[in-house]
């Protein structure tokens, strides 16, 4: 067997290989969903193509497996940030290797074909031509589940992939505390509160003053500062090369500048995120957020603890009246306020506002776990789905495209990615919570100055990338294990307020 010293050298020729190829993947993907002309897919598809099978190798090669069987051998003589960089390889070494390679190519195979199926029965309505491949798609992630995890239960498996240490159980008690505070004041707010009037909003708002605004946002949150830049895309999304190099993508709707803005604020705290990475994980396999949960608590936090809170607005009010003065002649801040924060069940989880955001994925949630258990026909998807809209969020599902049909997640084979939207929303309520211990939030925040904020943030959770694991950076910043009290305790608060609603 090798050396230490030898498989240390190997390993870290490895990690910088993987850096190069995952930064020109990562730059082409990008390059594709911003700039590239129209006709560019196909010798792009090549390209990506070759590389991801010089990834594979990579990461599932036979010199890979005898690196990592090395460094295992000497566990005990390796140093933390070590011991994190062979555990995230072995994960997904034995990910790669333990599922048969001619079982994987099928998989991928089928992943390509649901895509397109998917795409069309939206369009055209038909759950009947997409529900074979959710059918197939169930029964291979179950039976691959049995392969790279054999202890434990197949739907945790898959949810493990995405937010480690996670399980039903912990979810179940998430969802039901959400439950059992959320639904019922879904239905007081629209029988007990006044809605805002949102008139206003129906104008047009120029291109030029929503890139001026974005500017200033990403001034405010610190992110002009060369290392992260702003691209347009239909769906806004970050990406990271590096930590000196950032991605975040918005899209400008002229009917309505809020949209632009909460993007612009959403990617801004995953870009925070990516940007305060150590500098000691930079070209490691460590770099970049812990999980999808961690990832989405922080740009949540800025979203929504901070962006929609009254404290923000007396800061951005201004800076849109300046971008917009014809448009906000005569809207006060309390009405933008009022707007940004008003509560309106919808059938679409993209465009769900805060307070009933949670539902569209507990929804999904349980679904999904009913028929991982095969308590759950999928050809009865529709009519399950269609009864939990109703007794969650009150809602009629007029068609499958506005129903079940709505996510691509599914035809992606992402079973087990949605909890971490909503883990996200309520990891950040208890962060919070604990940062009001230390730091004057409210104060800093309605004097603009977020750097604090940051900090605080970087501190407990940025700088460690993928180093800790999903509990310990929880408690770091929460200073205690996962609880959604804090989250249901601070939609209450805050809904009850803006609706004037009692709690009982
Ligand atoms: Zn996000």
């Amino acid at each position: 067997m090798m050396d230490l010293q030898t498989a240390l050298q190997k390993f870290t020729e490895l990690e910088h290989k993987l850096f190069a190829y995952s930064y020109a993947m990562g730059i082409m993907s990008y390059d594709s969903e911003t700039v590239a002309p129209e006709l560019s897919a196909e010798g792009r598809g090549e390209a990506l193509g070759m590389l991801s099978e010089q990834v594979y190798q990579l990461t599932a090669g036979a010199e890979t497996g005898e690196v990592l069987e090395a460094l295992a051998a000497h566990q005990s003589e390796l140093t933390v940030q070590q011991a994190a960089q062979l555990r995230e390889w072995k994960k997904e070494y034995d990910m790669n290797c333990k599922i048969p390679a001619e079982e994987y190519i099928e998989y991928a195979k089928l992943l390509n074909k649901s895509g397109s199926v998917w795409r069309k029965a939206k369009v055209e309505n038909d759950f009947a031509a997409f529900a074979p491949y959710i059918e197939q798609i169930v029964k291979t992630q179950k039976k691959f589940a049995g392969y790279f995890a054999p202890e434990k239960n197949p739907y945790d498996a898959w949810l493990n992939q995405y937010e480690p240490g996670m399980d039903r159980k912990q979810l179940d008690l998430f969802f039901e505390n959400l439950r059992n505070k959320i639904v019922p004041m879904v239905q007081r707010i629209q029988t007990e509160g006044t809605q805002p009037d949102i008139s206003w909003l129906h104008q047009e708002w120029p291109l030029a003053g929503q890139q001026q605004l974005a500017k200033e946002l990403m001034d405010l949150m610190g992110l002009n500062n060369g290392r992260c830049a702003l691209g347009e895309t239909e769906h806004p999304f970050t990406s990271n090369f590096s930590r000196d190099d950032v991605r975040i993508t918005t899209h400008y709707y002229l009917e309505d500048f809020t949209f632009s803005l909460f993007s612009v604020v959403h990617e801004g705290g995953h870009a925070l995120y990516e940007l305060n990475t150590a500098p000691r994980l930079q070209r490691t396999c460590l770099a970049g957020g812990a999980s999808m949960g961690i990832h989405e608590s922080q740009s949540r936090f800025y979203e929504n603890l901070i962006g929609r809170s009254r404290e923000f607005c007396s800061v951005v009010w201004p800076i849109v009246c300046k971008c917009f003065p014809e448009q906000t002649a005569n809207v006060t801040e309390e009405t933008f306020w009022r707007t940004i924060n008003r509560v309106e069940p919808s059938l679409i989880r993209t465009e769900a506002d805060e307070f009933t955001y949670c539902l569209h994925v507990m929804v999904r949630y349980e679904l999904e776990k009913q028929l991982f258990a095969g308590e759950l026909a999928v050809k009865d998807l529709p009519k399950a789905w269609n009864a939990m809209m109703k007794d969650y969020l009150g809602v009629t599902v007029p068609d499958d495209s506005r129903g079940v049909l709505q996510d691509t997640h599914w035809a992606m084979g992402s079973f087990g990615y949605f909890p971490s939207y909503a883990l996200g929303s309520a990891y950040g309520a208890q962060m919070i919570a604990n940062m009001r211990k230390d730091i004057d939030v409210d104060k800093l925040v309605a004097d603009g100055n977020l750097q604090p904020i940051t900090d605080w943030l970087s501190e407990r959770i940025h700088q460690f990338g993928k180093e800790l694991l999903p509990s310990q950076l929880l408690e770091n910043a929460c200073g205690a294990a996962f609880d959604s009290k804090y989250y249901t305790d601070y939609l209450e608060k805050k809904y009850s307020e803006i609706y004037q609603l009692s709690i009982s």
